[in-house]
């Protein structure tokens, strides 16, 4: 190796460190850190917080995002309606024809009460394919998934590894808003899954990223919860697809909005993610 050559690697080695504590750094900003982080360690009683707290916008965003706790209403699965939203799914051909099927579809009541269709975002030809669990309110006022407190989080969390809508494509596990943020039930989750699995087949992404413990229980037929699902490797197989997708589960952000200690594990999965492309040969920008 000449002088210049060691030169060079040192160089190198020195703008990836630059690159990854860059990258911390915007990761911190990110998830909301905007000063010296110190709450890890403990607080003299003195400093603790007072009961009552200040306002804090990233606190109340969190708030807002937080899914009603009430639990969902119980429905029967109607084995009817799946087999038909299977069939109206399966005969699409493209994305569009997907979109305009379900604009159409009456099988799913959360349409009555929603504002309008919220089916994805992002770039058709990617090859990174993130769902998430179900619109809120600015997703149903916009009709695109991830746009709220928590989409602007996962937007944020995406550009720390180079990543951004034009790179990826964004959908959900359920189409339409639940009325009241409340969590979807399985028959809402099953009637929209033929929907979900066909935008699968017709994207036929490279990796998928499972947002959240829904998207996660939906399609890889797991009972558990995000905490123990996070962390692996799976590998999501449909009737349609020619191979099984690699996919990976994250934490979602509108649970790290307001469980904040659990950034740590997104930063992890993130790296993982970024990673795993470089494995697949997919490219992204940085
Ligand atoms: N949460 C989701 O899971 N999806 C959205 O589109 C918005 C919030």
């Amino acid at each position: 190796m000449t002088g210049q050559e060691a030169h060079n690697g040192g160089t190198l080695a020195t703008d990836r460190t630059a690159l990854a504590a860059r990258a911390w750094l915007e990761w911190q900003v990110a998830m909301g850190v905007h000063d010296a982080a110190d709450e890890f360690l403990p607080k003299p009683r003195s400093l603790q917080p007072a009961v009552a707290k200040p306002a804090d916008p990233v606190r109340d965003a969190a708030k807002a995002a937080r899914p009603a706790t009430v639990s969902a209403p119980v429905a029967r699965l109607d084995r009817e309606s799946v087999a038909g939203a299977r069939r109206i799914a399966q005969a699409c051909t493209s994305l569009e024809e997907l979109r305009e099927a379900l604009e159409h579809f009456e099988g799913c009541a959360l349409r009555k009460t929603a504002t309008r269709l919220c089916f994805a975002d992002g770039n058709p030809e990617s090859r990174i394919m993130l769902i998430g669990e179900a619109p809120g309110s600015e997703e149903d006022r916009q009709g695109k998934p991830f746009v709220g407190p928590s989409g602007q989080l996962l937007d944020r969390m995406l550009a720390t590894i180079g990543l951004d809508r034009t790179r990826v494509w964004i959908t959900n596990v359920i189409f339409w808003r639940p009325p009241g943020n409340r969590a979807p039930t399985g028959a809402e989750i099953a009637v929209c899954q033929p929907f979900l699995e066909r935008q699968i087949e017709l994207l036929n992404p490279s990796i998928l990223v499972f947002v959240g413990g829904i998207a996660a229980r939906a399609l890889l037929g797991k009972d558990d919860g995000v905490t123990r699902l996070r962390g692996h490797r799976y590998a999501y197989g449909g009737d349609g697809l020619a191979a099984p997708i690699p996919a990976l589960v994250m934490f979602h952000p509108a649970y790290l909005l307001r469980s904040p200690l659990n950034k740590r594990f997104a930063w992890r999965d993130l790296l993982t993610l970024q990673a795993w492309l470089g494995e697949l040969g997919v490219t992204v920008r940085h």
